[in-house]
């Protein structure tokens, strides 16, 4: 399997080293780690060179984390390079092999991501683009399974906080680049994007969104 190169920003890989995080976007940061050797380096450095620091955070305030996050930049260069042990226990379990869904969400999701059975069905959106019926909300972040087909526009949306989408099957793409599994795609608030499907079988994702999604006619006006 080829390692993930769309990665979680450095505010979301310090948000979950620290435990400031939405609880919604640390599982979806703890399951692309454990497809991401370099994420489990990169957050096993925050946690062992800031565990001071993350004691003494008020909290998530933006202006005081672009210092940390450019101190810490500093810091990160030349630190050493912590060993596999010293990963997180969430990454640690690894389980990427055979075409599974690795923990921690593994043990979340429906048995059969193909087949997510809530309610038993796929909510065909457009065309050959499906949300799941299953859906869950942690700390105000919805999370859905999206499903696209080969070739597959995903409608033209805007979102009025994050969307997050992590690759679990297959591969998408947009006007940004290429997802494959394990790779993250981040659009924050009001971005337009346009996904569609980019493999033979079915892409699977993980689909969180903090806020509402808007659908888009032709000209770019909500519908
Ligand atoms: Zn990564």
């Amino acid at each position: 399997m080829t390692l993930p190169i769309h990665h979680p920003d450095d505010r979301l890989l310090f948000g979950y080293a620290s435990g400031q995080e939405r609880a919604g976007k640390s599982l979806l940061v703890a399951t692309h780690l454990a497809y991401c050797p370099d994420c489990r380096r990169r957050v096993a450095s925050l946690e062992g060179l800031c565990g001071n620091w993350f004691e003494e955070l008020p909290c998530a305030d933006h202006d005081e984390l672009d210092v940390l996050l450019d101190r810490m930049d500093g810091l990160l260069t030349g630190a050493p390079i912590p060993t596999e042990a010293a990963a997180p226990k969430q990454a640690a379990a690894g389980a990427t092999g055979g075409g599974l869904v690795p923990e921690p969400l593994r043990g979340w999701l429906p048995e059969a991501i193909d087949t997510p059975t809530d309610d038993g069905r796929w909510r065909e959106i457009a065309k050959g683009v499906w949300l799941s019926g299953w859906e869950r909300t942690l700390s105000g972040t919805t999370i859905r399974l999206l499903r696209m087909a080969s070739g597959a526009p995903v409608p033209a949306h805007r979102h009025t906080a994050d969307e997050l989408l992590l690759v679990l099957r297959g591969a998408f793409g947009d006007e940004y680049g290429s997802y494959s599994v394990g790779d993250v795609a981040h659009y924050v608030a009001a971005t337009d994007h346009h996904a569609h499907g980019a493999s033979e079988e079915d892409c699977i994702c993980l689909f969180l969104l903090d806020g509402d999604l808007i659908f888009l006619d032709e000209d770019g006006n909500p519908l």
